[in-house]
């Protein structure tokens, strides 16, 4: 049989969608490029933008109305958050499936096909009840983050943890992906050298905040930095509140580290990022990336920024518009606020106009630009940039 595999979203939604493949290679599936021929569709999804939600929902439905015959599954971030919701607005679903639960895949597709097509509910709730022990270590790593299938070869992903305790006010992550779970260092190292001795030199660390990775981040670099064959390190993403002069230095005394940092600010309004519940002050986060730029030689700085958040102001936007102007990032992924069904923010009241948002998403953008095309952004120590 063959399988289609569409990722939307993160990379480590791209991680995932790897590790799936290499499942239904390993039960014998052929993995194929193009959903005109497959068997079975799986859309591994992201839930943390609606744009995206809504472009995977609107996707499989015209797929739907175009190929019959075919098993349909949606997976990921936005399966686990919708859940039973995607049944109503997709009736041809197959299966539905949560993060926690993607090492049971196959399985849960043979018992779809074993019905001839037809969804057998039983089996995907018992499935659904067992996502703890898909999620749990059952020999001291965590199943779905292990290394199988890669499609480059040359460079891959490898997760170092999953989930994330911060509880952004504005975020779903916490509530569809879990409380932050570490791997064991000597599974991540046995990983990398493994990928090592297939060639692959160019590794991304990935995490939704993998600073926080317990016990020790930097630690964990150092010892990636000794494995041979290994020659670029890279890692995604960083919170600001949990990075650090340590690892500044790590970065910098290391070779193969790859000297960039992607610290998502999010809004340079004190009273913004309180409400978003990010931790840190727009001072703190200034502090950080002077020191930052102190440490590492030709440090590429890059961000996120929402706007539009709700109560946002003309003077919240400009902190954040001032905050760019002075800091002059590398590259800024630049946002409109859109309230997830779930997390704190949604209770507030969605109350800047469309409009409104709008006009400062492309004054942001538009700055950006700027910044980008004249090459003012800084990557040397010296904090002036003319
Ligand atoms: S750090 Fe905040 S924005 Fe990032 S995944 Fe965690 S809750 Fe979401």
């Amino acid at each position: 049989m063959k399988v289609y595999i569409r990722t939307f979203g993160c990379q480590m939604n791209e991680r995932d969608s790897e590790f799936i493949a290499g499942l239904f290679m390993e039960k014998g599936y052929e993995l194929i490029d193009s959903p005109e021929e497959a068997d079975i569709v799986l859309f591994n999804t992201c839930s943390v933008r609606e744009h995206a939600e809504e472009r995977a929902i609107s996707n499989m439905g015209h797929l739907m109305k175009q190929y019959k015959n075919k098993i349909y599954g949606m997976v990921g971030c936005a399966a686990q958050a919708l859940k039973g919701k995607l049944f109503e607005r997709l009736p041809k679903l197959g299966l539905v499936c949560g993060t926690g639960e993607i090492a049971k895949l196959p399985e849960l597709v043979e018992k779809i096909v074993d019905s001839s097509g037809g969804l057998n509910l039983r089996y995907l709730e018992e499935a659904r009840k067992s996502k703890i022990l898909a999620c749990e270590n059952i020999d001291g790593d965590i199943p779905e983050l292990r290394s199988r299938y890669r499609e480059n070869n040359k460079r891959a992903y490898v997760s170092i943890m999953r989930g994330c305790d911060n509880f952004c006010s504005y975020c779903i992550v916490p509530y569809v992906r879990g409380r932050e779970r570490s791997r064991k260092i000597e599974y991540i190292l046995n990983e990398i050298k493994g990928l090592g001795k297939r060639g692959i030199k160019d590794i991304t660390l990935l995490g939704q905040n993998v600073n926080s990775y317990r016990p020790d981040f930097v630690n964990l670099l150092g010892e990636i930095n000794k494995i041979q064959g290994v020659e670029k390190i890279n890692f995604l993403t960083s919170h600001p509140k949990d990075a650090n002069i340590e690892l500044f230095k790590a970065i910098q005394d290391s070779d193969k580290i790859i000297k960039h940092l992607h610290l998502p600010l999010q809004s340079g309004s004190d009273r913004i990022l309180k409400l978003m519940n990010r931790g840190y002050t727009r001072e703190k986060y200034l502090n950080l990336i002077g020191e930052a730029r102190n440490i590492i030689q030709g440090l590429h700085l890059t961000t996120d920024i929402i706007v539009g958040f709700p109560t946002e102001t003309e003077e919240d936007f400009n902190d954040t518009l001032n905050l760019m102007k002075d800091t002059k990032f590398g590259m800024a992924y630049i946002f409109k606020y859109s309230p997830r069904t779930g997390t704190e923010a949604a209770k507030l009241a969605d109350d800047v106009p469309a409009d409104v948002k709008g006009k400062r998403h492309k004054i942001l953008l538009d700055l950006q630009r700027e910044i980008h095309k004249r090459k003012i952004y800084e990557k040397t120590r010296c904090h002036c940039v003319n």
